[in-house]
């Protein structure tokens, strides 16, 4: 979501003559827009702005300003922090004002100090962004599109709420404007973001969308041919999302579908609300649907109270779904959270340990998922050259790298590729005879 609002950003400050430039060096303003989802990534921030305050000041010796901005997550829960340990910053704003930041580099110039925009503000950003350009990835391809921010259901560990809000639905025809925006530019794919994209209940007039009649609705859009959606909560998987794999076939068969645990009893700490067998559940529903879908998913390890039993709990559920791929991260306390507050905290060297096993077992997964496709032919997004000559780049319907060679004309299309190779983290494969490309 970070990437989709640095490019709204980017939208926001167009009008005043702004930019993007490749080099902090060369840049008359810079925006740090941060995450505050773990302690490293919070803690980044601070001394990433100690290596641009030596940029700011070479420059300022040159006779050049630089107008230095933190946004994101880490702005708004810890605007006060960077206050006193960055008082040089000028701009410091969160996640769901920063339609306003043309009016605050105003303010900044006149003010002579750093301006704070934390607010929750009643006005909705998404009414204000402009509405002609669009944050494209890939060769202009792919992109991603927020329908859904913030969310209301606490997890133990999350800032999610605290930082993002209340979780908040875009209307309908804002986001279809959006979207066809998107496909008139040259998408071909969009991936729906939200912290809880599958609690997305959209008005569309009087009448409350679901996600799966968003993208019943996108479907009708020429030209777009594939949907993703992230990130999703279990208990907002409902029949009619579940029922869309089958039915809707711009929904690509791969989900990212959060677990966090496999344990019960963390799953209750963790205030998940929630059984593993619960998801066991939605993920056997998910594949009598859709047989071909791939899942992937997120692990916590080391969660307050977590036990070798609880761990052992997470294993098992690894190994009765199986993953195409995983994100997994040792429990970092986030100041604010509940679970930060718990007694019983793991011990780091527990928790390393812990990640090691559950990381390899979900390699060893992802490589059994990597090998399976061997041999088979996939609909493979063709979105750029390749670093070889005559090599080029595509994205398979499971969100894997694939190299192939090919006519440089095929960038855009959809071409049929046989697997034939698997490296790390990519598959390499030749175009098909049967290629039909759209
Ligand atoms: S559902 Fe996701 S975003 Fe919401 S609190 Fe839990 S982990 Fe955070």
């Amino acid at each position: 979501m970070n990437v989709y609002d640095s490019a709204r950003m980017a939208d926001v400050l167009r009008p005043l003559g702004y930019g993007p430039v490749d080099r902090a060096e060369d840049a008359d303003m810079i925006i740090l827009n941060t995450c505050h989802i773990r302690e490293r990534a919070a803690e980044k921030v601070f001394s990433e702005l100690g290596r641009l305050r030596l940029i700011r000041e070479a420059r300022q010796a040159e006779g050049r300003d630089t107008l230095l901005a933190v946004a994101g997550c880490v702005a708004q829960a810890e605007g006060e922090e960077i206050l006193a340990r960055a008082p040089y910053v000028d701009l410091i704003l969160g996640p769901q004002t920063y339609h306003r930041l043309p009016e605050m580099v105003a303010r900044v110039a006149r003010a002579g100090r750093t301006i704070i925009d934390t607010d929750f503000p009643v006005e909705t950003k998404f009414d204000f962004l402009p509405e002609d350009a669009a944050p494209q990835t890939e060769g202009n391809l792919t992109a991603f599109l927020t329908i859904q921010e913030g969310c209301d259901k606490f997890c133990s560990f999350c800032v999610v709420p605290y930082t993002r809000g209340a979780e908040t639905s875009r209307p309908v025809p804002s986001i279809m404007t959006e979207a066809s925006r998107l496909v008139e530019s040259g998408v071909r794919e969009i991936t729906l973001l939200g912290q809880n994209v599958n609690a997305f209940h959209g008005l569309d007039g009087e009448k409350t969308v679901t996600l799966a009649g968003l993208a019943e609705r996108l479907g009708t859009i020429p030209g777009l041919q594939r949907i993703r959606y992230t990130t999703s909560h279990p208990r907002d998987m409902d029949q009619s999302l579940i029922d869309a794999h089958r039915d809707n076939p711009l929904l690509m068969p791969f989900l990212h579908l959060p677990v966090q645990s496999g344990s019960d009893r963390i799953l209750k700490a963790m205030n998940r609300n929630h059984t593993a067998d619960e998801y066991r559940d939605i993920i056997r529903d998910l594949r009598k649907v859709r047989p071909d879908i791939a899942l992937s998913s997120d692990f916590i390890v080391g969660h307050p109270g977590e036990s070798d039993d609880d761990f052992e709990a997470t294993l098992q559920l690894i190994r009765d779904v199986t993953f195409a791929s995983a994100y997994s991260f040792k429990y970092s306390p986030r100041p604010g959270t509940p679970a930060a507050g718990q007694a019983f905290q793991v011990d780091e060297d527990v928790k390393d340990k812990r990640l090691a096993v559950l990381q390899a077992l979900l390699r060893e997964q992802q490589d059994a998922f990597n090998a399976s496709l061997l041999g088979t032919t996939q609909d493979i997004l063709v979105t750029g050259t390749g670093r070889k000559t005559g090599q080029l780049n595509g994205r398979s319907p499971y969100l894997q790298p694939v190299h192939f060679e090919g006519d440089p004309a095929l960038i855009g299309k959809i071409v049929k590729v046989q697997i034939t190779k698997q490296f790390t983290n990519s598959l390499g494969g030749i175009q098909s005879k049967e290629t039909a490309a759209f």
